[in-house]
């Protein structure tokens, strides 16, 4: 045996033996659990004894969706989140041009602001403040959505973008304020020079680290779209060289953006598709857009919003282009996973799955929603009857239960981010963060969805409480339906013989502690196939 933990308070997610004190693990695999002293009798003069102190134990942590490069990226950008003024976002610019000592024409980027935020003014940031900061950088600042960003007039002039610059289909963009949305964001990203391979690696290997700090052992992450050439074999070259030197710490399961069936054959052309790779890399679902965000009223909702009648959203694709693309998918055995927000956006994607699932009938395509935010019980059965999966992220709520009536009513708030009455329809529903939307911190995230209430403990009773879920179906959507996302529930997300040994040490027991605790929950130690990558001294 390699590695033996005894002592523990050892969750296995698993019905047959749910609590056991050790594990034994030999290689990258668990090969036994039970009480400690029965373990403890496996082990030799090599093995390495872990006393887990009474600590908690439970699988690995998965990440059901998020964009690992670029949080990495955000790791190393402005960070505007939590900015409560336009004068502060403007400070915390020009503090990183002189501390980073910036030359001249580089590109500076930051992220996270939120204008409802502000208190000196409650309004977007606009190119005019931008160039008080410097007109020798080209600064772009996204809105904490990720969905709208603010660039300044080295930027656009950077870009080449003037009064001749054509409209963009599934985006918008004014060259006064300088604000872009949606997909008219490209015009923008599209022309910064690519970073190397080593620097796509180097920013890879420090999003892990976090990840692992995190206590997360897989991510589901989408990344190929988000090179500013958008040259997606650079960045799976970044993955495959750091799986051959043994560097990635988290297993990976690409969501694979291809947003045009071109890219998508391309991508198919060269002989990747979903479950192409081995346990520390593979290529996951092809990943689409089809709507924006809540807080930039992108989103598309079957109605008007509630707070701007003048709007329902907007919508990336027309219908016949985006039915094109998931049939293609589906026809070539890949599995789908597609970004819906609005109940607009859902109902379309619903009604294309099934239909394509009608004329080419396929068992246990796992296709799936992420974000399923704004829903009604019927959209709900349609997850079910086709076995659509659910991708849902808990920590949005600490933000948008503050904003979801004011956009779609009460009515519709009340069956929005209802993970409790999704699990009980029978949807599989597995649990991300969008990092870098909100971090990809485990402990938020696990608050937000069992308590229903923000990061600072409001409403005391939680937000929609009914929807609130209890601490073992959050670990079981955070491992178990993870694992089944990636076909790999037969492998990873239970502490159990013959799983990989993916594990996360607790300081507390997050089952039995009263839950405004939770937050203070610390990891200990994360395990990635049998070696520690993290432990907390
Ligand atoms: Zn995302």
């Amino acid at each position: 045996m390699d590695l033996v933990l005894y002592n523990g308070q050892i969750y296995t997610m698993s019905d047959e033996e749910p609590q056991v004190e050790a594990i034994a693990i030999r290689g990258e695999m668990i090969v036994a659990v039970g009480p400690s002293d029965e373990i403890l009798k496996l082990k030799h003069d090599k093995t390495q004894l872990i006393d887990l102190d009474g600590k908690t134990v439970i699988p690995g942590l998965n990440d059901s969706h998020l964009h690992l490069y670029s949080m990495g990226l955000y790791l190393n950008l402005v960070d505007l989140m939590e900015v409560t003024s336009i004068k502060e976002v403007k400070e915390r610019v020009s503090h990183y041009l002189l501390d980073q000592q910036v030359p001249a024409k580089q590109w500076v980027r930051g992220r996270g602001w939120n204008q409802d935020y502000f208190t000196d003014e409650k309004r977007f940031i606009t190119k005019a403040d931008l160039d008080e900061i410097s007109t020798e950088h080209p600064i772009i600042l996204y809105r904490a959505c990720g969905h709208l960003l603010v660039a300044n007039s080295q930027a656009i002039e950077a870009c080449g973008l003037n009064e001749n610059t054509k409209p963009v289909f599934g985006g918008e963009f004014d060259l006064e304020t300088g604000i872009f949305r949606e997909k008219a964001i490209e015009l923008i990203i599209n022309q910064i020079p690519d970073p190397t391979i080593t620097e796509i690696k180097e920013t890879l290997v420090t999003a892990m680290q976090y990840a692992n700090q995190q206590g997360l052992t897989s991510l589901q992450t989408d990344d190929l779209d988000h090179l500013p050439s958008r040259d997606f074999k650079k960045m799976l070259q970044a993955y495959h060289e750091l799986q051959e030197e043994g560097k990635l710490t988290c297993r990976i399961y690409q969501q694979s953006l291809m947003p045009t069936l071109e890219r998508l054959e391309a991508f198919l052309d060269l002989g990747y598709k979903t479950g192409v790779g081995d346990r520390y890399f593979k290529i996951g679902p092809l990943k689409l857009l089809s709507d924006g965000s809540l807080g930039a009223r992108t989103a598309a909702l079957r109605k008007p919003y509630h707070d701007d009648p003048s709007t329902k959203g907007i919508l990336t694709y027309e219908r016949d282009d985006l039915y094109r693309i998931i049939e293609f998918a589906h026809r070539s055995d890949m599995q789908v996973a597609v970004h819906c927000i609005g109940d607009g956006a859902m109902e379309q994607v619903l009604g294309i799955i099934e239909e394509v699932l009608e004329k080419y009938p396929r068992d246990n395509h796992r296709h799936g929603i992420i974000h399923c935010q704004i829903m009604d019980r019927d959209l709900m059965k349609r997850y079910n009857q086709s076995d659509v999966l659910a991708y849902v992220q808990p920590i949005f709520l600490h933000y948008d239960m503050h904003i979801v009536e004011k956009r779609v009513g009460h009515e519709l708030a009340q069956t929005s981010y209802a993970f409790k009455s999704m699990m009980e329809e029978g949807i599989s529903v597995s649990i991300g963060t969008d990092s870098p939307i909100e971090a990809c911190d485990t402990m938020p995230n696990i608050h937000c969805a069992i308590t229903r209430q923000d990061l600072k403990g409001q409403p005391e009773a939680g937000w929609n409480e009914a929807e609130k879920l209890s601490a073992y179906e959050t670990i079981y959507g955070y491992t178990v339906n993870g694992a089944y996302a990636s076909f790999e529930e037969n492998i990873k997300g239970k502490i159990i013989p013959r799983y990989l040994a993916d594990l996360t040490v607790l300081d507390q027991n997050i089952f039995t502690i009263d839950q405004k605790d939770i937050l203070n929950t610390s990891i200990m130690m994360t395990i990635v196939g049998g070696k520690i990558v993290y432990q907390n001294h």
